[in-house]
């Protein structure tokens, strides 16, 4: 009899939202805004999407299977061989095919709550064992935690800096404390997916391609964020060459499209966007952490494109109260924050109507004597 494996059974399937099309109809409302998904309010890198339209007339042919001039561009931006890079469906099919190749039933891998979740998914689908530590205040990442949680059967640990969903970050200095004590035969998964926007802060992060040889660490990083390319699913991971011959093992052979490779090439030269990606950001950050003072709204202080907020409100009576009024986030009880939603930050036009209708919500339910 084919049936599904036990331990994929328990695997939490990703609800997708709707198309926001649809809602449009469903609600009977237009030009929804939507800050749920920590996209580039911008839209996509103009280079890439200029590439991806010249390489159109090609799409007959097979992607190059190695790609090439990805890997190279990357090489020459990171200062690391092609050889260090693996390229890939998104950063999560690095993360996958991490847990794949490292993770098995009778070993273990070491992740904190309150972190991302694919992390739980792709540990799950390898069968291995699950070892959570507790977020430091419910916001940071307990760098001690994760050391004092490994044992003899972790292969791998997780850890986002900065951490999605709570937009918190740890320091140069903290990371290279850490590392002094991390094992030399565990593999440290380093998911810098928000590395350009901490830059774009001023904060002193560290960059965790400059570490991949003083131990076993895989960085990975994406295109989905500041490049504006998340429809595309382009992301890469940086290793020991080794590490990442193991992964091209598991790899499908033409895991990266045509327009993915092409785009990712653009984009990496694409600095003016970045740029400007970087500035519309903290401008957004600013004129928002000043309305959530007005409105006396507790939020976290970010180093990335988002903003966790504690309404002091249910998170889903705000989700509803928002979509209803066009403007789509996102509720995070799942991630044990009852009263927070996770906002991204938009143009500031977007930031503007957000504060509008957020005050209206807020107003509604102290009104009906719901929470604050
Ligand atoms: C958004 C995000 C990613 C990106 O995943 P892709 O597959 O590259 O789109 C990775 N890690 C974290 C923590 C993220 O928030």
């Amino acid at each position: 009899m084919f049936e599904l494996s036990k331990q994929i059974k328990k695997v939490h399937v990703y609800e997708p939202g709707k198309p926001i099309e649809e809602l449009e109809k469903e609600l009977g409302i237009k030009n929804i805004i939507k800050l749920a998904s920590n996209e580039n309010p911008l839209g996509p890198s103009p280079k890439g999407v200029q590439a991806i339209i010249g390489d159109l007339k090609n799409l007959h042919r097979y992607p190059d299977g190695n790609s090439y001039y990805l890997k190279n561009t990357l090489a020459k931006h990171l200062n690391v061989k092609p050889e260090n890079i693996f390229v890939g469906l998104g950063s999560n099919e690095a993360l996958d095919i991490i847990a794949r190749a490292y993770l098995r039933p009778g070993v273990n891998a070491v992740y904190s709550e309150k972190s991302f979740a694919v992390y739980p998914i792709v540990v799950q689908l390898a069968g291995a064992e699950h070892k959570v530590v507790k977020a430091k205040d419910d916001y940071y990442m307990d760098l001690k935690a994760h050391l004092d949680a490994i044992d003899d059967k972790t292969t791998v640990v997780f850890l986002a800096n900065p951490n999605n969903p709570t937009g918190t970050a740890f320091s140069k200095k903290e990371f290279e404390e850490f590392l002094k004590e991390f094992p030399d035969d565990v593999l440290l998964v380093l998911d810098e997916a928000y590395y350009e926007y901490a830059i774009g802060a001023g904060f002193d992060i560290e960059n965790g391609i400059e570490y991949i040889y003083d131990k076993n660490i895989l960085v990975t990083r994406t295109f989905s964020k500041i490049y504006g390319l998340a429809g595309l699913r382009l992301g890469y991971a940086v290793a020991k060459e080794e590490i990442i011959a193991d992964m091209n093992r598991i790899r499908q052979p033409f895991n990266v499209t045509r327009p993915a490779q092409v785009a990712g090439v653009a984009a990496i030269e694409d600095k003016m966007f970045i740029k400007q990606s970087q500035v519309v950001n903290e401008e957004g950050k600013k004129y928002l952490y000043k309305e959530f003072e007005k409105l006396g709204l507790e939020y976290v202080p970010t180093y990335t494109n988002f903003i966790l907020i504690d309404t002091g409100l249910p998170t889903r009576k705000v989700f509803e109260k928002l979509i209803h009024k066009g403007i789509i986030v996102r509720a995070m009880d799942g991630y044990g924050f009852p009263t927070c939603i996770r906002i991204t930050i938009g143009t500031m036009k977007e930031n503007i109507t957000f504060i509008d209708k957020l005050t209206e919500v807020i107003e509604e339910l102290r009104e009906k004597g719901i929470g604050g």
